[in-house]
Order: C-alpha cells, then structure tokens, then sequence
C-alpha cells in the first residue's frame, strides 16, 4: 500500500524492520528510493504504481547495503543511481559468493526464501560530489555523509519539503556506526546529523530507511536524539534512551543487542589502538 505523504511523493512501508520505500512523481514517471525487501512487496510496488498510471523512470539507493539494493523486473530496465561510493561498495557484492552470504546472513528471519537477488545491486554511481539525482522531476538534492555506510546519501525534496533520510533518523533502530569503515565513526555521524538539520531542519516530512514517518519538528527532534546516543556511545557513558530500554517498542528488544555490540565493537577498537 502506498500513502502519499506530501503532493506526489508515496512510502510504502515493509515489513522487514519497518523500512520505507519511497516513490516520487515526475514529470514522465516516478522516481523509486530503496525499491523494498520481499518479492511479494516489490511486486505489491509495482501494481500500485500501474494503478496510479506511473511507471518508473529512475531510482536511487541511499547506500550500499542489501535491504536498499533490490529490484524487480516489473520496474523495468532503468537508471538505478547511488553516490559513487554507493555504487563502489554495491559492485564489491554482485559476486555470487557475496550474494548467498546475504541470503545466509537472513537465516532465521522468515524473509530468506523471499528475498531476489537476481537483479541486486546494480547501481550507477553518480559523478563524485554529484548534487542531484539527474532526472526530470521535482529537484531532489543530495546529502552525502560518511555516516553509518560508504557512500551514504540522504534525499531533499525542497519543493515538497520531504527529506528521505536513508539508515538516519529512525524513531526505532538506534544510531548504527560504521565501525570498520571509518577512521573517526563519531566524527563522521555527528558531522551527518549536522548536514542533515542544516538542509532540512523545517522538512514537513522525514522518511527514516526505518521506522515511522516524521512530521514538523520531526528532523530537528530526532537529529537531537540521535546526537545524544552518539555523544554517550563515544564517552562510554549509558545512553538514555527509549530505543535500547525496557520500554522499546512491541518486536524491536533486539535493539538492545544492536547496542551491546556497537558497545564491545567500541571497546575492541580502543584495544587495537591502545
Ligand atoms: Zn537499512
């Protein structure tokens, strides 16, 4: 099902950790940000843009891991963009081997068996420090950021006032760092949160890659959130937040653990460089 959150831009929302597909209308067709996670889901995208008379023209992966690669033939044979180092780390996945390691990293999930990986990961990268998505549609501006993966790119659609804030800002899923991609993970997360507030502070809508949609207010509120688990993560201190403690969400306790990792990976990394 799509929702329209702002005039002639969808989400749909899956299953798999609430993440969020986002569709914006063109002037010949539609513009498709992290195509989705299940077959059955891309399939249900699918029919509801042949339903509203759009097909796809162009589409774009926020960053380069597996649940913002995927595709479905019915989208057609089109331009799918990333950053350039989107696109780099995209390329280093289309082995066969790293593929089944995917699918072997889904055991247990129930989405396994579900999951395409025929036409994954076939992203063009973008001219280096590229500032939009080429396409002919509405402007949509990119934010790139070393936060959380290579080559990650937030989206603002200034005239619809809509940032698509890829693995970001999520009301669910805690601050994810990129601990073996980076030389400063802080530094770099801190400096995303602050590249995000300065382009899209007054979005009327935020679109996380995960969780729930955010309405006014919701960009500053949750760069705030974010940049006080960082801040606590970094000084070793115990994050208070809602997101990791006993009250988290119905389904989303494993947040704790995605906590405790990022917490060992931390003191492991101190190790090393001590
Ligand atoms: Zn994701």
């Amino acid at each position: 099902m799509l929702t329209e959150v702002a005039d002639g831009v969808f989400v749909h929302e899956a299953e798999f950790v609430q993440s969020n597909s986002v569709i914006v209308r063109g002037r010949d067709g539609a513009l498709l940000i992290d195509p989705g996670i299940t077959r059955a889901e891309l399939s249900s995208i699918a029919s509801d843009l042949d339903d509203l008379g759009l097909r796809v023209v162009a589409a774009f992966s926020t960053h380069p891991h597996w649940d913002h690669l995927l595709w479905d033939a019915r989208f057609g044979d089109v331009p799918r963009y990333g950053t350039a180092g989107c696109a780099a780390s995209a390329r280093t996945q289309l082995a066969p081997e790293a593929k089944a390691e995917i699918i072997a990293h889904l055991d247990g999930t129930g989405i396994e068996d579900d999951v395409p990986m025929e036409l994954f990961g076939l992203v063009s990268g973008l001219p280096e420090g590229a500032a939009e998505v080429p396409w002919d549609g509405p402007r949509v501006r990119i934010i790139e950021h070393a936060a959380h993966a290579p080559g990650h790119a937030a989206l603002w659609i200034e005239d619809r006032s809509v940032l698509v804030a890829g693995d970001m800002l999520s009301d669910v899923l805690v601050p994810m760092l990129d601990f073996d991609g980076t030389a400063d993970p802080f530094a770099d997360h801190l400096t995303a949160l602050g590249l995000l507030e300065e382009a899209a502070a007054d979005a009327a809508v935020l679109v996380p890659g995960h969780g729930s949609v955010g309405g006014p207010g919701a960009v500053p509120a949750r760069v705030a959130h974010d940049r006080a688990y960082v801040e606590a993560l970094r000084d070793g201190r115990s994050p208070d937040d809602a997101r990791i403690g006993p009250d988290a969400r119905a389904g989303w306790e494993w947040v704790a653990d995605v906590h405790a990792g990022q917490v060992a990976a931390l003191s492991r990394r101190r190790e090393v460089s001590d």
